[in-house]
């Protein structure tokens, strides 16, 4: 794979040497590498006529299926950059999205349909709108502007642009401290830098199927599409509503023959949980790879035991520097269940730096901060360069200003075999069910509702499926007679699902230590006390 590509030219170039392939799988629909092409030339002339420019924003409410990928692929061929919305963000979350990046054209599939008629009630622009199902054109406050029933008449030539892989190719909203989500700018250039390591690293090659589990507003699923339609792979799109059925999933595993598995670790704790495993189960699969935070090791241990013909791989990084930044291939079923799996080694075109305070390199296997410098760093945060050059930096020992490396806000230290180890968070990020959340996003909106006179949100490690629990100690007006059901509806309007803590607690007075300031370490300490109660009497754990 050739770097200076751009991502639509790759796949373009796959469905010249293999038309007739399945590119992808979704249900009971597949499309050949030609009918994706063709159909993404289609839409790029449709999104050109509605005038998408060079650089313009397309945003897309669409669940992952089929026509979200044509959508993707359209957007670059048409030479702007896409926008993936969560469609479980609640309108106030999503319309920051929208207001944001000010999109030329939204493509809407069914799905998505009744969060944007809320948002376009309200918003002052009017982008073009094309809808990609029926549903989409009896929205109360949007007429279509086009509609994927209408590309059959157009050419399905290829569209000319005057682009280049330093462009943008997607920008990814995460969670931000103050409330608003940051989005993450991601060039042709950051993702095929990837791509060119990972695919060769993996052997990715036509025959494979590779499964497409996370959303598509989650980074890690630019490496099951781009890594798959770049090789001549099949790419085999995961249901959604299979991932609270573990038995179904891995029954769909079974059948969809994956030759390579990509998540994040919870919903390989979840099946391991359930024991949807089978020993030897999945022989078509040959690689196991995880990403997004740690694996737990008795999760790992469980996958290893019954899967002898697998490999299994850690890959490490965040959005900001594109998929992932280092790996560790495990080389053997860990002896016991304390073993901590280093993240490993950079990839190809990437250098990770554990760094003081003063950006000095760290004392020899000492912790630091872990900062990231390569082809997957991002130019920075869509349209904030205050929070940008934060965590931007200039590399200390370059002259040369634009030689920046990234601070991830992760712990780490180099082990004795020149490993790189997590070592945690040095903020109050966390993940949950491979969520990123930032919790001062969380307090940021439940001091938004009146009755709440103070809060504080912390993450507690469950050490199950749901890695971090989001628990939060609040003191509300006493006259408002505030239960945590409210609080939880009321919270819900402001954010999405997965940020609605799972402990709550009533407080008279939130701690406080010497210098006012609100104690988190005693709030955190006494829900951990209260985790470890409840955990006693439910005694569930990973099944060995
Ligand atoms: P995201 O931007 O959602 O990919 O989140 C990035 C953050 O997830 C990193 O800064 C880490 O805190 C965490 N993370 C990613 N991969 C791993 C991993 N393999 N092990 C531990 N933490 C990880």
């Amino acid at each position: 794979m050739m770097i200076g590509s751009r991502l639509e030219a790759l796949v373009s170039s796959q469905a010249a040497r293999t038309p007739t392939a399945d590119a992808l799988v979704c249900e009971d629909q597949r499309l050949t590498y030609k009918e994706l092409d063709d159909r993404s030339n289609q839409l790029a002339r449709l999104l050109l006529s509605l005038d998408c420019r060079v650089g313009d924003r397309v945003c897309l409410f669409m669940p992952k299926g089929i026509d979200a990928i044509v959508a993707m692929l359209a957007t670059l061929k048409s030479g702007a950059a896409y926008v993936p919305v969560d469609l479980e963000s609640p309108a106030i979350r999503a319309r920051r999205i929208l207001d944001a990046c000010s999109p030329t054209v939204i493509v809407v599939a069914d799905e998505g349909c009744r969060l944007l008629d809320e948002l376009l009630d309200h918003a002052g622009q009017k982008p073009a709108i094309v809808a990609s199902g029926p549903d989409s054109l009896s929205a109360q406050n949007f007429r279509s502007n086009g509609s994927f029933a209408d590309l059959d008449a157009l050419s399905a030539a290829p569209v000319q642009k005057d682009v280049g892989d330093e462009d943008t190719a997607h920008i990814l909203f995460t969670s931000g401290s103050t409330g608003t989500p940051k989005g993450v700018v991601i060039t042709h250039r950051n993702v095929v830098g990837f791509l060119h390591w990972a695919t060769s690293y993996f052997g990715v090659c036509a025959g494979d199927r590779i499964s497409g589990h996370p959303p598509l507003h989650f980074d890690l699923s630019t490496f099951d599409i781009y890594g798959s339609l770049a090789t001549g792979a099949t790419l085999h799109l995961v249901p959604q509503k299979l991932n609270l059925l573990a038995p179904r999933l891995a029954a769909w595993m079974r059948d969809s023959e994956l030759t390579q598995w990509f998540s994040v670790p919870s919903i390989l704790t979840y099946m391991a949980n359930f024991d949807a495993v089978k020993q030897d189960d999945f022989p078509h699969l040959q690689r196991l790879i995880w990403c997004g935070e740690v694996l737990p090791t008795p999760t790992l241990m469980y996958w290893m035991e019954r899967l002898p013909h697998v490999t299994f791989t850690n890959l490490y990084g965040p959005t900001e520097a594109t998929i992932a930044s280092s790996y560790y291939t495990v080389p053997h079923i860990p002896a016991d269940e304390t073993e901590d799996i280093p993240i490993g080694s950079a990839c190809e075109g990437e250098e990770l730096l554990v760094l003081d305070e003063n950006l000095e390199p760290a004392p020899a296997h000492e912790i630091g901060d872990l900062y990231i410098r390569g082809i997957g760093l991002s130019p920075g945060y869509w349209q904030d360069d205050e929070k940008t050059r934060a965590v931007f930096v200039q590399h200390p020992a370059s002259d040369d200003a634009a030689d920046l490396i990234y601070r991830t806000g992760d712990l780490a230290r180099i082990d004795e075999h020149g490993l790189f180890r997590y070592l945690g968070r040095a903020d109050s990020q966390i993940k949950s069910r491979g969520h990123r959340i930032e919790l001062g996003e969380i307090e940021t909106a439940l001091n938004t509702l009146d009755y709440v006179h103070e809060c504080a949100v912390v993450g507690v490690d469950s050490g199950g499926f749901e890695g971090t629990s989001i628990c939060c100690a609040f003191v509300t007006d006493k006259d408002a007679d505030v239960t945590p059901v409210m609080l939880r509806k009321d919270l819900a309007a402001l954010v999405p699902r997965y940020m609605i803590p799972a402990q709550w607690m009533d407080m008279a007075a939130l701690p406080k230590n010497a210098n006012g300031k609100i104690d988190r370490s005693n709030i955190r300490g006494i829900f951990e006390d209260e985790l470890r109660a409840k955990k006693n009497n439910q005694g569930r754990s990973v099944a060995r």
